[in-house]
């Protein structure tokens, strides 16, 4: 149902982004991917995107802490494909820390990937989208943009903004056919969680067995990773006309962590 349709995802060479783009492509979008790694790889995605789609995939490698890469990135798209109808804020890392210590520069660098990027993709794509009167802006916000965990001061900042920033874009593009929303959620196993790991064996003083059990799925009733599939089929869902009056909406996935 998405054929003629150009989705722009960003972080979407590896975990819940790549899922992202799969699932759209499987609608027959043209996918524009981005986000870091092996040029061989991507490049084995890219090909697989444009198979499953039976329309066009284009990566844009972009580093989006860069305002002016973030600039060329959604240039590339409008040249290939005029512009963008469905604008996937994804791309985000982390930092574990205590506040005192955290290192300035990874503040810097989270609110500038996590939050402002969003930003800027959205001030960039939202004049095509307005023209047309037809847009969908998602952002994988987090359980983070609801609440907080220690040691997460930059990430949990950066995803309350992002729900800030989503409901006034929300109220913006109401009567213009364009609907923005987050999907929230809990702990999905990817290579983010995995890499957090470490840390927060060392800022807990636990071992990896008592992260993954007492912190990472503590606060998740479900005591289930969800999975980045589950992520995606919301998007999805988010694209349909039956989803045309869901805007400004906070959509969790996360096994029932924001209920406690
Ligand atoms: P991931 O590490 O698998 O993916 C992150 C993606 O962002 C990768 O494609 C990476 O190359 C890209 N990226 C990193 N730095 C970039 C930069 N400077 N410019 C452009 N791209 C960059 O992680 P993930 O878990 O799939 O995370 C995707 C999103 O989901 C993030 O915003 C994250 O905060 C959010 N999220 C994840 C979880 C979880 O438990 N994994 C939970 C809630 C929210």
């Amino acid at each position: 149902f998405l054929k003629g349709k150009t989705a722009l995802i960003t972080g979407s060479t590896s975990g819940i982004g790549l899922a992202y783009a799969k699932a759209l492509a499987a609608e027959g979008a043209n996918i524009v991917i981005n986000g870091f790694g092996d040029a061989d790889a991507i490049e084995k995605e890219r090909v697989a995107l444009e198979a499953a789609s039976g329309a066009k995939a284009l990566y844009s490698g972009h580093d989006l802490t860069k305002v002016d890469q973030i600039e060329a990135m959604m240039k590339e798209a409008a040249d290939a494909f005029g512009g963008v109808d469905i604008l996937i804020n994804n791309a985000g890392m982390q930092h574990v820390s205590p506040v005192e210590d955290f290192p300035v520069e990874k503040w810097d660098l989270i609110i500038a990937l996590n939050l402002s990027s969003a930003f800027h993709t959205t001030r960039l794509a939202v004049p095509y989208m307005k023209a047309q009167k037809w847009g969908r802006i998602i952002q994988t916000a987090s359980a983070h943009s609801l609440t907080a965990s220690p040691f997460k001061s930059a990430y949990v900042t950066a995803k309350h903004g992002l729900a800030g920033l989503t409901k006034t874009v929300a109220l913006e593009t109401a009567t213009f056919g364009i609907t923005a929303n987050c999907i929230s959620p809990g702990y999905v196993w990817t290579p983010l969680v995995e890499k957090q790991i470490p840390d927060t064996m060392k800022a807990r003083n636990m071992t990896r067995e008592q992260v993954m059990n007492d912190v990472l799925l503590a606060g998740q009733p479900t005591k289930q990773f969800v999975t980045p599939e589950q992520c995606a089929a919301m998007a999805v869902f988010l694209c349909r006309e039956d989803a045309a009056g869901i805007t400004g909406a906070n959509m969790s996935i996360d096994g029932g962590w924001t209920a406690q």
